[in-house]
Parts: structure tokens; C-alpha cells; sequence
């Protein structure tokens, strides 16, 4: 297949563009890119008008929230977990299923070839919501890192979350070993890749944090957890532990190129320092912070620190758009609303969105560029219609215009979405399933809408 006729960005480490370039796709490579028309044979399609950029990398996420969006709304994010726990305590693997789904398949509209997912509620009688979610991203068609969630520390032994959502480390840990064992593929071009994800500092305890490090390390897969998200959270860590949640990370093993954290909104300078020092990754998430009034990650000294970083839409639950188009937008304008104008570069943020996100993944060598050799993960992105033809700046049109219509998304070389639609899934009836599992599930737990 040869896309022709488009301005191209590649995020190469030249950070090569073509006003109007070529990217050619074999199979699920891509095997040529660069300016004017390419001298290949093979079936072309003429995308002039249209800009191509490398996928987008989604680092930090919850599929299942997609069923429970827009409830405590104006709340901070103890008392929407607080609110929210008791209602995710009904789901199952049928309403993960419906939910991922969803939620993967609007990701895809927003020019999202890979993401993660944090699941961390398994009820007792919940059936298998990891495979569940597994599945979904195979119907979708999303290149997937699906990370083993945990909670350990309910209310009983001083945790946030309930006793009922909480499992016991024993259980947690044979758990995960066996959904690594199941679901993990370290093959180069691999679309489900699975990491140990315990879900807080105030969710589970120190001895469960320090087990799940070894047994990921053990299998050679990464370590995630949500760090420094809130204020709350510096002060819980502090009263319980006497240090900053960063310096708690480090005392239990946690940092190191095989981690990453979403979030940390609340650093100082040595915490920087040490997150660059032991290339430890960070999943920022500037829609969820401002949503739930937790901050704004100082993304623009991480980024100058070297640190990996990518962003991440977070959950449905404190982001309803879902939208990682908007999130590289808000990077840029949070970062210079916090900084000042020249705090965060348009290409510095779609940076973080393709290679800063496939280095947080450790998939650098496989995504976020468009470059011969690399998987065919790329977005089609038109931009001659009335809101974007005139930008000048194309990067410029994609990112601090309106969101365009997204012409294509190819995945593994394969289409998810054409002309503004999923083609894998139908939409519409994806939207009545989403809306019955939604009802169900907030009936499950008695609340009215
Ligand atoms: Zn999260």
C-alpha cells in the first residue's frame, strides 16, 4: 500500500516532515518513507490533503471505566474513588468486555494505535475480566499492554478502597504470574504484551509492591503503578511511611528502566533528578489532573531531564473525552499555562505521544516512527476542510486546531478505522451494548441517573 500525496511527520530522530511525502507499507512494515511521490509499484492511495503521523502511544488508562462515566463530577479524586469503588465492585468479565470495547474503539478514533490498560478490580465472582479485555482489543484491532492491577489494602488495614474490592497477596500474585504466563508475548512485533501493575500507594501494601517487583522481573515484563497524583497522596505517604512517595518507591526497588508511573504531578527537583538518574518512565495525564484538580505535571522538566515520557488519557471515569489527540493538545497548553510560552514545543508534545509513549512501553525499536523497518501503526489525519486548510503549520493544525476527521488508522498494517468510523466493530450497536452494560452495572450497585 502506498499513502502519497499527504504532508508526512515522521518523529525519526531527525524529526524529519514532508510538506508533501510518501509512506509505503508492506505486510504489517513499513518499508519506505520520504518527500514527493514514491517510484514503488503497488496499490496507491492518494491521501493529498491529509497529514500522516506515527500512531499515537496511550500509556496509562482504565478500560473498564468507559460504563461508568460522568458520575462525581465535581469531586476530588479520594471522594470520586470513594464514590466510584462500591459501583466498579459489580463489574464482570462481560461488562470489562463491553467496556474495553468501547473504550478501545473511541481511543482508535482519536488516532490511537497502542495502549495499555490498568485493570485493577477483579470481584470474586467477576469471572476472567483480564481475557476479557484481551479480547476486546483483538476485536478492535488496538496493539495492547494490558497490565495486571491488585488492590491489597482495604479500609480495614488503613487503605482507601473497601475491603470487598480488595484481594489477598497470595492470590494476586498467583494471578498475575498466570495471566503473564497466558497473555505475554515478547516477539518483536507482538500485539498483546502484559505488565505487573499494583494500583497505589494507598491501595496496597508495601510487601505486595516489593513481590510484584520481583515476580515481574522475574519474567522480564515491566512494573507500573499511579505515583504522586495528589497532594492527599504526599500526605498519606508521609504520615504512613515518613517519606515522599518517590523516595517510597525507591526503598521498595521501583525505580528503574523497567518502570513507569502515571501521573506524577507532585515532584520536586530531586525526585526529577532521580526519576531521569534511574530511567524510570511517567505516563502524564494533563486531562484526568485537571479534571480531577490534582495538577499539572511538570512535564516540560521531565522532558528536559530526559526522562521517558508519554502521555496517557487515564481513565473514562476522570476523562470522559477519552481522547489522545486532546491530550497532546492539553500538554502543550497546561504545560505553557504552568511554564510560560516557551515551556513545551507543538512537536516536543507529539513527541511524547508516539516515541516518548513507545519508549514508556519500551517498544522504541518497533512504533512511534515512521520509519522503514517499523510496524505500519500510523494515522491519516485530513485537514482541507473548512476548520484546519488554512493552517500553516500543519503539526500546528493537528494539534491546536479543532479535532480533524481521521481518514485512516492502520494497525499492524491493517485498518481500524476509515474515514471517521471503526471499521472493525459497528458502531452503533457497540453503542447500545455499552449503554445496556452501563445501566446494568449502576443498577448492580443502586444508583439512579
Ligand atoms: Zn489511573
Amino acid at each position: 500500500m502506498i499513502l502519497e500525496g499527504a504532508a508526512v511527520v515522521t518523529m525519526d530522530g531527525q524529526r524529519s516532515e514532508y510538506a508533501t511525502g510518501h509512506v509505503v507499507v508492506e505486510d504489517n512494515r513499513i518499508t519506505a518513507v520520504g518527500p514527493g511521490l514514491s517510484d514503488l509499484d503497488g496499490p496507491r492511495i492518494d491521501v493529498t490533503g491529509c497529514l500522516v503521523t506515527p500512531g499515537f502511544v496511550n500509556t496509562h488508562h482504565h478500560l473498564y471505566q468507559w460504563v461508568t462515566r460522568g458520575l462525581a463530577v465535581d469531586s476530588t479524586l479520594f471522594g470520586w474513588l470513594t464514590a466510584l469503588y462500591p459501583v466498579w465492585a459489580g463489574i464482570d468479565a462481560d461488562i470489562v468486555r463491553t467496556a474495553a470495547t468501547g473504550s478501545l474503539a473511541w481511543l482508535a478514533r482519536s488516532g490511537c494505535t497502542t495502549t495499555m490498560d490498568h485493570h485493577y478490580v477483579f470481584p470474586r465472582d467477576g469471572g476472567d475480566v483480564f481475557a476479557a479485555e484481551i479480547e476486546a482489543a483483538s476485536r478492535v484491532g488496538l496493539r495492547f499492554h494490558p497490565t495486571r492491577g491488585s488492590m491489597d489494602l482495604g479500609q480495614s488495614k488503613g487503605g482507601l478502597p473497601p475491603d470487598r474490592v480488595v484481594e489477598d497477596r497470595d492470590e494476586i500474585l498467583a494471578a498475575t504470574q498466570a495471566a503473564i504466563e497466558k497473555h505475554h508475548d515478547p516477539a518483536l512485533d507482538a500485539m498483546v504484551r502484559v505488565a505487573v501493575a499494583p494500583c497505589s500507594p494507598f491501595s496496597v501494601t508495601p510487601e505486595l509492591l516489593t513481590d510484584a517487583a520481583a515476580l515481574a522481573r522475574r519474567y522480564g515484563v515491566l512494573l507500573h503503578t499511579h505515583l504522586a497524583e495528589t497532594l492527599d497522596e504526599e500526605d498519606f505517604c508521609r504520615e504512613k511511611f515518613g517519606c515522599t512517595p518517590i523516595e517510597y518507591m525507591d526503598r521498595l526497588g521501583w525505580l528503574g528502566p523497567d518502570v513507569w508511573f502515571a501521573h506524577a504531578v507532585h515532584l520536586d527537583d530531586g525526585a526529577v533528578a532521580t526519576l531521569s538518574r534511574t530511567g524510570t518512565g511517567v505516563a502524564h495525564c494533563p486531562s484526568s489532573n485537571a479534571r480531577l484538580g490534582a495538577g499539572i505535571c511538570r512535564s516540560a522538566d521531565l522532558h528536559r531531564a530526559g526522562v521517558r515520557i508519554g502521555l496517557g488519557v487515564d481513565g473514562a471515569a476522570s476523562n470522559e473525552a477519552s481522547s489522545l489527540l486532546e491530550e497532546i493538545r492539553h500538554a502543550v497548553l497546561f504545560a505553557r499555562a504552568r511554564g510560560g510560552p516557551e515551556e513545551l514545543a507543538v512537536r516536543d508534545a507529539v513527541e511524547m505521544a508516539t516515541m516518548g509513549g513507545a519508549r514508556v512501553l519500551r517498544r522504541e525499536a518497533e512504533i512511534g516512527s515512521l520509519e522503514p523497518g517499523k510496524l505500519a501503526d500510523l494515522a491519516v489525519w485530513r485537514l482541507d476542510g473548512l476548520g484546519h486548510v488554512d493552517v500553516v503549520d500543519r503539526v500546528a493544525a493537528l494539534v491546536l486546531g479543532a479535532p480533524p476527521p481521521l481518514e485512516l488508522l492502520l494497525v499492524n498494517g491493517r485498518p481500524v478505522v476509515e474515514k471517521d468510523r471503526v471499521v472493525t466493530v459497528d458502531e452503533t450497536d457497540l453503542a447500545a451494548e455499552v449503554a445496556a452494560a452501563s445501566k446494568t452495572l449502576l443498577t448492580r450497585a443502586g444508583v439512579t441517573s
